[in-house]
């Protein structure tokens, strides 16, 4: 056998050895003062490694979608007991967050994705993918009817014992007429790359020599429908490109760049605190972005964008080069076909109940963005809370018979906590003397009618998730927690009380830890806000993104390439060639 050089062995223990690059990035990057640090992937169900595995009677889950929401799961899967068969029709998992520095080349789109066969390849769980689209799920036969994006022709059936949905959204367009046909979006690396693309079509366009000055005018207003964070870091992409690198090379033609930013309500970024969103407003101002919000836009056609502006009616247009559409997601059309199967027909988004189980199936869950969390409430239950927990059936409660299912009630509906909460209350013992007025705690009892407006207000602070990558991940890594322990669970139900039935459910219901969001402003400064609403915008904030995002990488082979992509660009600025 050939004896192996020092170039091979180095390459060969680190293809071995992944991990070990961590000791390279972080030398790599400690004169920048940056930390990349673990992902904090929660080893759940440790003793699962040691299964025996079952024979031939595994059970075949099907997962469709390799997102955040799929891949999280297969990550976090570990019992053996399990088949997988993975559909979906991209063959890698795309780190979403980055998108908007891959559409100026801050980083490189190969940067950000790592093929998912990579991912599951060294697992103790039999993984399968098939490169395919679902175009069927059929809930009562157990089958999802499939088709090859290699070969359109090549369509096949897959059956489940479990199906697991995770197809993420399609990009809502709310039907104005034109838009699919002359704006791009940012919701794909190749819609990213697109943009680039066109970006720098655009500044070639306007150097040619015959061009008048109207179409140059025309050809380098760039605009950006919708002011969430991707329509609002977009813009603040293309503004550093054009400010830091382009205006070098195209001399001749930089005064003709615009930005624009239309937003339909009032303000930009309006899920963040309103100091971010009037930080954002005042620099975007000073960067000559030009921002108007109030305006809708009503229609597209090749050359123009047509605006309504909210408060007047009034319509005016705007020519334009090249316009990004993104304002929000909406259900694909495979999840709206099944969700008529099952009854959900009248819903804008499948609905699933607190354990991601879809309402009206048995064996099918569904997470990410396709989905929304039908969170019970309350005041339906509200009979069968007062009866469980009067346990000697007087007809009232007293603290004591509260006190005991309180564990279950705050378990099973998560708005009781968040309201006590806000209410500044330590228990639900407080809300029963608030309604009961100043009276000794031992001497509180209830009806059901007091109960029930004691409880009258809980129900309020329901809310749906957002639609992100931190709580598709968070669905991710739960519900492989439920399949890895779902037989130990079966027999001793860990799981809050069953209020309108006997006995216990198997599982904690999910919940959703925010651990705060980012808003990238360009220039070097970003946005945070941390729970806690704690606030923190600038150039430091910009330093923790870096981390954060350099941690949360998928692989140490993306974390190493995205953290040298930014090395690259801090010293050669980006590359704009036409490739
Ligand atoms: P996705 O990640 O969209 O994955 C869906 C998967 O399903 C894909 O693999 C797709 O190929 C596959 N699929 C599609 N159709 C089918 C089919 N018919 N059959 C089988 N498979 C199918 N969130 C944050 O928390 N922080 C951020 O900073 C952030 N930035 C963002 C920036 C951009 C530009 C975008 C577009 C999104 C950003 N998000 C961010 C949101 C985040 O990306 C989404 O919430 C997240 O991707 C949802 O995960 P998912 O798994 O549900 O869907
Ligand atoms: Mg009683």
């Amino acid at each position: 056998m050939r004896s192996l050089n020092i170039y091979e062995k180095f390459t060969k223990t680190f293809r071995e050895h992944p991990s070990l690059s961590k000791f390279l990035i972080i030398f790599a990057v400690s004169g920048g003062g940056l930390v990349a640090y673990s992902e904090a992937n929660i080893q759940n169900g440790a003793k699962i490694d040691e299964l025996p595995e079952v024979g031939n009677q595994k059970k075949r889950v099907v997962v469709l979608g390799t997102g955040w929401a799929g891949t999280s799961f297969l990550k976090n899967l570990k019992n053996p007991s399990y088949d997988v068969q993975v559909i979906s029709p991209r063959n890698y998992f795309a780190f979403t967050p980055l998108l908007p520095s891959v559409t100026v080349g801050t980083v490189e789109a190969r940067s950000i994705v790592e093929p998912i066969r990579n991912i599951v390849k060294k697992k103790k769980v039999n993984v399968n993918f098939c490169e395919a689209e679902c175009l069927r799920i059929d809930a009562k036969n157990k089958q999802v009817y499939c088709r090859s994006t290699q070969d359109e022709k090549e369509e096949f059936v897959v059956d489940y014992d479990y199906l697991v949905v995770a197809m993420g959204a399609r990009v809502n367009t709310f039907n104005t007429p034109g838009v699919e046909e002359n704006c791009l979006y940012l919701k794909e690396v190749e819609d990213a790359q697109k943009i680039r693309r066109t970006v720098i079509d655009c500044f070639e366009k306007a150097s040619l020599p015959d061009v008048s000055d109207d179409e140059r005018k025309r050809m380098l207003q760039f605009v950006v429908v919708g002011g969430g964070p991707t329509g609002v870091e977009f813009a603040a992409e293309l503004h550093d490109f054009v400010s830091e690198d382009l205006v070098k090379l195209y001399p001749a033609v930089k005064d003709f760049v615009k930005i624009s930013l239309l937003e339909a309500t009032d303000h930009i970024l309006n899920m963040f605190d309103k100091r971010i969103t009037t930080f954002a407003e005042e620099k975007f101002h000073r960067d000559g972005i030009d921002l108007k919000t109030g305006a809708m836009v009503v229609k597209v056609s090749d050359k123009e964008i047509s605006t309504k502006e909210i408060k007047t009616g009034k319509i005016s247009t705007i020519p334009y080069g090249m316009a990004v559409w993104s304002t929000g997601i909406a259900t694909r059309p495979v999840v709206m076909d099944f969700m008529k199967q099952i009854g959900q027909a009248n819903r804008r988004v499948l609905a699933t109940d607190e354990w991601l189980r879809v309402e009206g199936t048995n064996s099918i869950y569904a997470l990410g963005d396709c989905a929304t969390i039908n969170q019970r409430r309350v005041m339906e239950d509200i009979s069968s809370i007062f009866k469980k927990s009067d346990k000697d059936n007087s007809g009232t409660l007293t603290v004591k018979e509260f006190q005991e299912t309180l564990d279950d009630i705050c378990d099973r509906y998560p708005q009781v906590q968040l309201y006590l909460k806000n209410k500044k209350m330590s228990s639900l013992v407080d809300l029963m003397k608030e309604s009961k007025g100043d009276v000794a705690k031992e001497s509180i009892e209830l009806n059901v009618e007091e109960l029930k407006s004691a409880l009258s207000q809980v129900d309020s602070q329901m809310k749906n998730l957002p639609a992100t990558a931190q709580v598709a991940a968070q669905q991710g890594t739960y519900l492989a927690d439920c399949f890895n322990r779902m037989d130990e669970c079966e027999k001793q139900p860990e799981g809050p009380l069953r209020f309108r039935e006997s006995g216990r459910h198997r599982f904690r219901p999910f919940r959703y830890k925010h651990l705060g969001q980012f808003a990238p402003l360009g220039g070097e400064q970003t946005a945070a806000q941390l729970p806690g609403d704690w606030v923190s915008i600038g150039h430091s904030t910009q330093w923790l993104w870096y981390s954060v995002y350099a941690s949360k990488q998928v692989s140490w082979r993306t974390r190493s390439l995205v953290v040298s992509d930014w090395m690259r660009r801090f010293i050669f600025g980006r590359d704009s060639s036409q490739i």
